[in-house]
């Protein structure tokens, strides 16, 4: 029988968060301004879907990459048998789309995406299985000065958001050629260490010795900071490249640290990389990182196209927005109704409906059951919604055809509640509401509509 057994409560998959109410303002807020911030430079949005060919992935990332060798969600279409990857990141489903639209063909095209992506690791602080990227992709550029713009964009975008304890880190990586003068010698400079590098690093010797430098085990550390650096291989072009986006950091006041060993763990970068890292997440400390890639285009079978872009881990920026303070939590709405009685809960309804019309947020109290609830309980709720003005029809207000309202934030709280004709209720709201803004505290919050008129 039924009630004798227990039931199994399904839970969602490791590593895989819920965003719960009590957060989506945190998000919001990072949302909004995240989207200004990118709209002032002219970034205009891209969205591409969650599930790509796996070998988008493979080419595209490089077979011996972290992700590819062992973090991505592939499975095979069992209606088809397609070979599907869960995107691990944005670069290359946004290169693809591009070639595939054409986007280019009439100039360089500055885009930005904000989306879920997959990769199985070891779940912990600032590691997910699923988890959220904002990226910038500027395609078809080739000068420094978009390499630069794509920095002062995100020093922006930390100060907008409050965040004090990001700082950069740049390199450059130069070219393909002089990768491979460096790689040369960087091979024969980590035989001569054999002893000293582990299991991962050995595997890595002859197929991306490059990604040793970028070794977190704290036994090699000394040896790979003497390692031959990549930056001193560097031809004429690359030189001056990097000269070029150092100069625009430096004439708007960015400041950053050139990090020799900083290397990314996709395959397709070239020349600038750069990663914006904070102390306070503790091993989870890259909040963003990007660099330039202008050999994905023709990797994927496109017309060869300059390209820069980053992508920001979403969950590690809004943890240090949490820290930072920055976090609050805006009222539900700007107006709860009350009400009690089958009238009053009609008209309840009705103005709920006028109040939305002149553009208030409103929350009608719904009843259960058993009712409404008391007035006592009802009001409890107002409080609670955070609301500015509880509008109450009682049975009395119900049949007078009258409304009281009470300032639920009012400094005078004896003289906090007037009543009102039904259909003046709205205006006198809306009057309110108005010349109340300047001392809402609601009125930091970006999401909040306005009701400036
Ligand atoms: P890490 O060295 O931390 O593994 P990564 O080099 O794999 O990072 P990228 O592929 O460059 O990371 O992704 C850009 C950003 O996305 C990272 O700097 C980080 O903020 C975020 N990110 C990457 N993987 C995860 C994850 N599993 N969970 C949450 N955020 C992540
Ligand atoms: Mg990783």
């Amino acid at each position: 029988m039924l009630e004798n057994k227990k039931i199994e409560k399904i839970v969602g998959v490791k590593g895989m968060n819920d965003i719960l109410p009590a957060d989506a303002p945190l998000w919001e807020l990072f949302e909004n301004t995240v989207q200004s911030v990118l709209k002032s430079y002219g970034f205009q949005q891209i969205r591409t879907p969650v599930v790509e060919p796996t070998n988008l992935f493979s080419r595209g990332l490089g077979e011996v990459t972290d992700i590819v060798e062992k973090e991505m969600y592939s499975f095979e279409d069992s209606m088809n048998g397609d070979k599907l990857t869960l995107r691990p990141e944005n670069t290359a489903g946004v290169v693809r789309a591009a070639i595939e639209h054409n986007l280019v063909y009439d100039g360089p095209k500055r885009l930005w995406y904000n989306g879920q992506m997959f990769r199985h690791e070891k779940p912990q602080r600032g590691r997910y299985r699923e988890f959220h990227q904002v990226g910038a992709e500027a395609l078809g550029f080739s000068g420094p000065d978009i390499d630069a713009e794509l920095i002062v964009m995100c020093q922006r975008l930390w100060d907008d958001l409050g965040l004090q304890n990001v700082r950069l880190e740049l390199n450059s990586i130069g070219d393909a050629q002089e990768r491979n003068l460096h790689r040369a010698d960087l091979i024969a400079y980590f035989e001569q260490h054999m002893d000293l590098l582990d299991a991962e690093a050995q595997r890595r010797l002859h197929t991306n010795p490059l990604r040793i430098l970028d070794t977190k085990n704290p036994a090699m550390q000394a040896m790979v900071n003497n390692a031959p650096k990549l930056l001193d291989y560097l031809g004429t072009e690359s030189k001056s490249h990097f000269e070029g986006v150092q100069k625009i950091l430096r004439d708007n006041s960015i400041v950053f640290t050139i990090n020799p060993r900083l290397v990314r763990g996709m395959d397709y970068y070239n020349r600038t990389v750069f990663e914006w890292v904070t102390d306070e997440l503790g091993a989870q400390g890259t909040v963003c990182a990007g660099g330039r890639y202008d050999s994905l285009f023709a990797i994927f079978g496109g017309k060869a196209t300059p390209a820069c872009g980053f992508a920001m881990g979403v969950e590690r920026i809004l943890e240090l927005m949490k820290s930072s303070g920055e976090a609050h939590s805006p009222s539900q709405c700007d107006v709860y109704l009350v009400h009690q009685g089958q009238d009053a809960q009609s008209q309840s309804f009705i103005l709920g409906e006028r109040l939305r019309d002149a553009g208030l947020d409103v929350v009608l109290h719904c009843a259960s059951a058993s009712g409404a609830g008391s007035f006592k309980s009802q009001m409890k709720k107002a409080d609670g919604s955070g609301a500015a003005y509880a509008v109450i029809i009682g049975e009395d207000e119900a049949a007078g055809n009258t409304v009281t309202i009470k300032a639920m934030r009012a400094d005078d709280m004896e003289n906090n509640q007037v009543n009102v004709p039904f259909e003046t209720a709205v205006n006198y709201l809306v009057d309110q509401m108005t010349g109340a803004t300047d001392s809402d505290d609601c009125c930091d919050d970006p999401n909040h509509i306005h009701i400036h008129h």
